[in-house]
């Protein structure tokens, strides 16, 4: 079976403290730790026993995983393994990138970054350089940025410096509104911005949550994905197994890019063919016409 996991465990802790963020400058207790290690150490243990599975996962932490130890570890655990084809993680990239390099070639090629630019809490010539630290190690990444209108002139900035081949997403700002001037901007910068600008109907669509992808959290508890709670079992017991299959979305809108890319009404998966988790189209750089006419909202 082809498997996507999105696990998201308990950390709710972040090293940022980013005005839009409930998780800026959080921290989580010693105890709190410990039970995220523990909860990531068993989930690392189940997919190193599924070697009938070729499993896909994408770490999508409340706050910053990498600057903990086991998140690193465990992806580089996880890239060593046959049954896992990718294994990614959402980051703000304040870590360093030392233990990718330690990481052997061939589990190097598995690892892929969704890497975040918070300008105002990491010097633009730091980011940048963690940026270069993964092109010359080969690690596939993808570089973004919230769409506000302070940061417009950072985006046009790290867009000119980045190389063609390393793609520029950009998220639009929680519950704000573009006008259509705005939202030129944006997509003169990301071609595809036009996907995140507002939430998707997804109503009663095909999503390919609850089939080919499901959300784990710390326990084990698996749902189709972060936004709809209605549980489908336990990875841990395998009950979750009985409960895949094709399924509507339940709830109106879906405005998460790691939700609509799942939708089957657009067309994300053969934009991003290959780099789905780690939100690395197929074909870069983008023309613009890329997201032309295809925007699901
Ligand atoms: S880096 Fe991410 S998790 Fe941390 S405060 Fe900023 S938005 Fe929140
Ligand atoms: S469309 Fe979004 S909210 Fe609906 S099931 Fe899919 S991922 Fe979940």
């Amino acid at each position: 079976m082809e498997l996507t996991i999105l696990y998201r465990g308990p950390l709710a802790s972040c090293d940022y403290d980013c005005p839009y963020c409930p998780f800026a400058k959080r921290r989580d207790s010693r105890e709190q730790l410990r039970a995220d290690r523990a909860a990531l150490e068993r989930f690392t243990a189940w997919v190193a026993a599924q070697t009938g599975d070729r499993v896909s996962v994408l770490f999508t932490p409340w706050g910053e995983g990498l600057v903990r130890s086991w998140y690193r570890r465990a992806i580089v655990e996880l890239a060593g393994l046959e049954q896992v084809r990718r294994v990614a993680i959402q980051t703000n990239l304040s870590g360093r990138t030392r233990w990718l390099a330690e990481a052997p070639a061939a589990a190097r090629e598995r690892i892929a970054l969704w890497c975040t630019y918070h300008p105002g809490q990491t010097p633009y010539e730091r980011f940048l350089a963690r940026c270069e630290e993964l092109k010359g190690l080969g690690v596939r990444h993808s570089v973004g940025i919230v769409g506000l209108d302070d940061h417009l002139g950072e985006a046009h900035r790290l867009r000119a410096a980045l190389a063609d081949e390393v793609y520029l997403w950009v998220n639009a700002a929680e519950g704000h509104t573009y006008t259509d001037e705005e939202a030129d901007r944006w997509t003169a910068i990301d071609p595809l911005f036009p996907y995140s600008r507002h939430p998707h109907r997804s109503a009663g669509l095909p999503c390919r949550t609850g089939e080919s992808v499901i959300s784990v959290d710390g326990e084990g508890t698996v749902r189709r994905c972060h936004f709809v709670r209605a549980e489908l079992g336990n990875l841990y017991d395998g009950s979750y197994r009985r409960a895949l299959g094709p399924r509507t979305c339940p709830l109106a809108v879906c405005d998460c890019h790691i939700g609509y890319v799942h939708l089957e009404t657009l067309p994300l998966y053969d934009v991003f063919a290959g780099g789905v988790l780690e939100r690395i189209p197929a074909a870069l750089p983008l023309s613009p016409v890329a997201a032309t006419g295809t925007r699901g909202d």
